[in-house]
């Protein structure tokens, strides 16, 4: 499958993460709780590497809670820290600032032994478009959206948003593109949003989503579409798709592009 590159804009983003991950002590890598591991972009991480990284299992409620639990737990074995939230509800948005107190524990303590004042920690929210960079950021922030203003000398003009006295977000998140490595995770990205219509042929995501869910979560075929015999191909699947719900062209032949 075929996914559009937008080499211009990728140079720019990247160019925009690298100057102001400088100013932050935690990225929050934002990524899609149903395919965590399809919207990664290991240039991405290598950019933030030098920081702390969380990983961010966003869109949780549209996700199966026990397989998220696994995805957390195999990027914990990476070496990586992981919470799941639900930014359009808010729910898990306690785990996730005490994920980021955890976070920032060693820096904390190490001010404190320089007897420095402790500051609060600054993190930046970073991944690829329509993971839900700026719900998160608002879900987070909420009410309290008060910009703190910049910092001189330290910030070059960054407005940065206060989630609590010691949780300071940068209110522009880092954007990537998706890094899209294989065909099947192009169509992983395209079922979850995150490249646009015009990169992909959606016949063929449709036809990838068929033989998924026939796999893996027959149940849903049956109970939206009333499919009772799956021991047919995808194409023949996705024909009974379009019979159940009488989307025909002129002529009477079934419609499936609808
Ligand atoms: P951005 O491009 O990364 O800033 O993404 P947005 O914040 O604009 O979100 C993209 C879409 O995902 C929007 O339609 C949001 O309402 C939706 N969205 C974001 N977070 C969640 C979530 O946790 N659950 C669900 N169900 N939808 C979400």
């Amino acid at each position: 499958m075929s996914i559009n590159w937008y080499p211009g804009h990728m140079v720019k983003a990247r160019r925009e993460i690298e100057e102001n991950i400088k100013l932050v002590d935690i990225v929050t890598l934002l990524v899609d709780a149903r395919a965590p591991f399809s919207c990664r972009n290991m240039e991405l991480e290598k950019i933030v590497s030098k920081k702390k990284v969380i990983f961010i299992l966003n869109k949780m409620d549209l996700a199966l809670p026990e397989t998220t639990l696994e995805y957390i737990d195999t990027f914990n074995k990476q070496g990586f820290m992981a919470v799941a939230i639900d930014s359009s509800s808010g729910k898990g948005s306690r785990e996730v600032i005490q994920t980021i107190k955890l976070a920032f524990k060693d820096q904390e303590e190490d001010m404190l032994r320089r007897g420095r004042r402790i500051r609060e920690a600054r993190v930046m929210v970073a991944g690829v478009p329509n993971i839900g960079k700026s719900t998160f950021l608002n879900c987070l922030v909420g009410k309290k959206m008060a910009k703190t203003g910049a910092k001189p000398g330290i910030t070059r003009g960054k407005q940065w948003v206060r989630v609590r006295d010691d949780i300071e977000f940068m209110d522009t998140p880092g954007l990537m593109w998706p890094k899209v490595q294989s065909a099947e995770q192009g169509l992983k990205l395209a079922l979850l949003d995150i490249v646009g219509e015009n990169a992909y042929d959606e016949y063929e995501v449709a036809l990838y989503l068929i033989s998924s869910l026939t796999a893996k979560a027959p149940q849903i075929l049956h109970d939206n579409f009333q499919l009772v015999d799956l021991e047919k191909s995808s194409e023949r699947l996705l024909q009974d798709i379009a019979r159940r719900r009488g989307h025909l062209v002129k002529g009477g032949e079934l419609d499936t592009d609808k």
